[in-house]
């Protein structure tokens, strides 16, 4: 299925380049060829400026909080890359919204049909823009930033049908606008495979309870301590709620207790060369790497005993507490 996928989205930018290159010597007569579009439909962004990096569909959170379901498609471009509108239409929504921090929401008419363009992780929604205005094809719109639930610069860019949220539905970004003629793939200077991986890693960020269900209505199983590994599948939730296994337990757990990456309860430096990193806290287990004196762990459970837990140079282990130092 995979491979299968990776090769039918290869043969049709192929194809979409060949019409590009034909679509060249009229630049002059149809100012949509030029963009690199076939009239109609433009590409959010200017061509070369983006890749594609995390696809529409099932995936795991890459930040705490986030969903495990994506909605859209994000193009991973420099902070300030104009957003262009794809097609003429009549702006929806232009200012912050949840998640997205700032956001423009275009209204269009494609074949007869409404389609809803949305446009998050911008700048400022309402820079060049306002809700109820008219805007052409191409036309900027908004500025490529990092706003809301988000680590680096990039457009998250979604597609809705008939309505935009309500009764209305999401479409593959990716396959809508192959289908419109304007491929994201043509238009990218580098794209990530795409592939949704069997299980997804994630660690509590704080002590949280496990529940029957996706709500604070059911039972809990039990209370897990912070910087404890879950694991989950990807697209498995329900809201703001994650379905995750806990040592064996599936329940439920709220997003914003889950994170991809252990949550540091402070930083120690190592005040000894040659502090050995232990599997288990004790000096007959096995040594996973040695420190030099000044290297800075990560704490990642309080203090007990003599050993504590930190996550240093990509791994987990223990280390002796009286070798650590403020
Ligand atoms: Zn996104």
């Amino acid at each position: 299925m995979g491979a299968r996928r990776t090769f039918t989205s290869g043969l049709v930018a192929a194809i979409a380049l060949a019409v590009v290159a034909a679509g060249a010597s009229t630049a002059a007569a149809s100012p949509a060829a030029a963009t690199g579009s076939v009239p109609g439909i433009t590409r959010p962004l200017p061509d070369d400026s983006y890749g594609l990096s995390s696809y529409y569909g099932p995936r795991c959170m890459p930040i705490r909080g986030a969903s495990t379901y994506h909605l859209g498609q994000d193009m991973g471009a420099s902070r300030g890359t104009k957003v262009k509108a794809i097609r003429k239409g009549t702006v929806v929504k232009a200012g912050s919204a949840p998640g997205f921090g700032q956001v423009v929401v275009l209204r269009h008419s494609v074949d007869g049909r409404r389609i809803y363009t949305v446009h998050g992780h911008v700048v400022d929604g309402d820079r060049y823009v306002r809700t109820g205005q008219r805007v052409k094809q191409g036309q900027r719109i908004a500025d490529v930033g990092s706003s809301g639930t988000s680590t680096s610069p990039h457009l998250h860019f979604e597609v809705w049908t008939d309505e935009y949220k309500g009764s209305g539905s999401t479409r593959d970004p990716i396959t809508w606008m192959r289908a419109h003629g304007a491929s994201l793939y043509a238009g990218a200077a580098w794209a990530y495979t795409r592939s949704v991986p069997s299980s997804c890693t994630y660690f509590t960020t704080g002590s949280v309870n496990l529940r029957t269900g996706p709500g604070t209505g059911y039972r809990v199983i039990r209370t897990v301590p912070v910087n404890r590994k879950l694991t989950a599948k990807p697209g498995d939730s329900s809201g703001a709620w994650r379905k995750v296994t806990r040592l064996g337990t599936v329940g439920w757990m709220h997003a914003d207790y889950v994170s991809p990456w252990v949550t540091s309860l402070g930083t120690r430096y190592v005040s000894a060369n040659g502090l050995r990193l232990r599997a288990r806290p004790s000096t007959r287990s096995d040594v996973r790497a040695t420190l030099s004196k000044g290297t800075a762990v990560s704490m990642i459970h309080p203090p007990k005993g003599d050993w504590v837990k930190v996550y240093v140079k990509g791994k987990f282990g223990y280390v002796a507490r009286e070798y650590l130092r403020r």
